[in-house]
């Protein structure tokens, strides 16, 4: 899928900007390779290079319908809502979210920022009808929203910064020959450290992404100024830890980071500390921060194993592998995160939280 014309020319690019004018920052050299990585080929499924939840079973996405639709009908069934979901991959969390809602009279309006002409195209499929945006500054302002961000905020660029004796700097990406390497940069960084880290010890080292904190505080000012609630779901930790986390997956595998740049997808784990306390400042309501594994068993995966179990009994134990798969600590139960988020007059407790 992923031909290699252009990825090339990304090499050279970054090789090309290094040599006239320094090296560059993680976040910038993450950033355009995601950008280019995503408008080529499939990322997503068996064919591509990962597979994400709803791609593994479609109880992830009605789960989330069904949380969604219980939020809604508790707020008072709101006239004028609309479904929102960032970086919506193949639609497939989308369909199985809608269809799920749809049996409770929530049938919203929907809108997908995506950044991808491919995959508007695989989206479009799954959802005729759906809008567009290519960041979330054109979303609705009419109605309250129901955010959707699953594998998302692990795309977007990251800073990783290096205490040292004279404070803190990037580590930013610089050239040996033509090879890319880490190189120290000088100027100082303090600013972005989050409080709590500024005094850390020497030699530590975090990732911090301003771009995540900035699409997480409009999120937050649009719930409160409109009403709503948003489940974002990825991987990292609650709590901020020192470390590299920065990764590049092709073909289903771990591969280096700087092999090829726009033919593998980048990620980081997501800072769920700085998110949430992001949206707090803003104003919005935080339900909490738990598990994938525990949060979908409180909303009853194991109930809708059982039903499609019983339903489909020559696929039995593909659904209990793909149920396992989602809940279990082996795949990726305890890793993801599920931070819910909603409006402060929106209801404060909600299943699974
Ligand atoms: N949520 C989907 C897909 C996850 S992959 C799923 O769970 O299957 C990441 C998605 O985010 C892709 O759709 C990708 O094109 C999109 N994306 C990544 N960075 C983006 C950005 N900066 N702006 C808009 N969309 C982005």
């Amino acid at each position: 899928m992923n031909d290699n014309a252009g990825p090339t020319d990304l090499s050279e690019r970054f090789r090309r900007l290094i040599r006239e004018t320094g090296p560059i920052s993680l976040a910038q050299y993450m950033g355009e390779s995601n950008a280019h990585y995503y408008t080529r080929g499939t990322p997503l499924g068996q064919e591509g290079d990962f597979i994400t939840a709803p791609e593994i079973s479609q109880m992830f996405g009605e789960l989330i319908g069904l949380w969604l639709a219980d939020m809604w009908v508790r707020a008072g069934r709101p006239a004028n809502v609309h479904y929102v979901e960032l970086g919506p991959g193949r639609g497939t969390l989308g369909q199985d979210a809608l269809r799920t809602a749809a049996r409770y009279d929530l049938t919203p309006q929907v809108h997908f920022v995506e950044g991808s002409e491919n995959l508007r195209q695989v989206q479009r499929g799954a959802i005729p009808g759906v809008t567009h945006h290519d960041d979330i500054t054109t979303l609705p302002d009419d109605g309250p929203l129901l955010v959707v961000a699953n594998e998302f905020f692990d795309a977007l660029p990251v800073h990783q910064l290096i205490r040292s004796a004279s404070g803190w700097h990037e580590r930013m990406v610089g050239l040996d020959g033509d090879r890319f390497v880490f190189v120290g940069g000088d100027k100082p960084m303090d600013s972005i450290v989050p409080e709590s880290w500024r005094t850390a010890r020497q030699g530590t080292m975090i990732e911090t992404s301003p771009a995540s904190a900035a699409i997480m505080s409009e999120l937050a000012d649009r719930l409160v100024a409109q009403g709503g609630a948003a489940l974002i779901i990825d991987y990292g930790a609650r709590e901020l830890r020192s470390g590299s986390t920065f990764q590049a997956i092709r073909a289903h595998r771990k591969v280096d980071v700087f092999d090829a740049p726009g033919t593998a997808d980048l990620t980081a784990h997501v800072d769920f500390e700085m998110l949430g306390k992001v949206a707090q400042r803003q104003g919005a309501q935080v339900l909490g921060c738990e598990m994938q594994g525990d949060w979908l068993t409180a909303l009853g995966i194991d109930t809708r194993t059982e039903a499609l179990q019983r339903k489909s009994p020559q696929t039995k134990d593909v659904i209990a592998r793909q149920r396992a798969r989602l809940v279990e600590e082996s795949g990726m139960g305890l890793l993801f995160k599920v931070l819910g988020v909603t409006a402060p007059s929106w209801p404060g407790d909600a299943p699974g939280f």
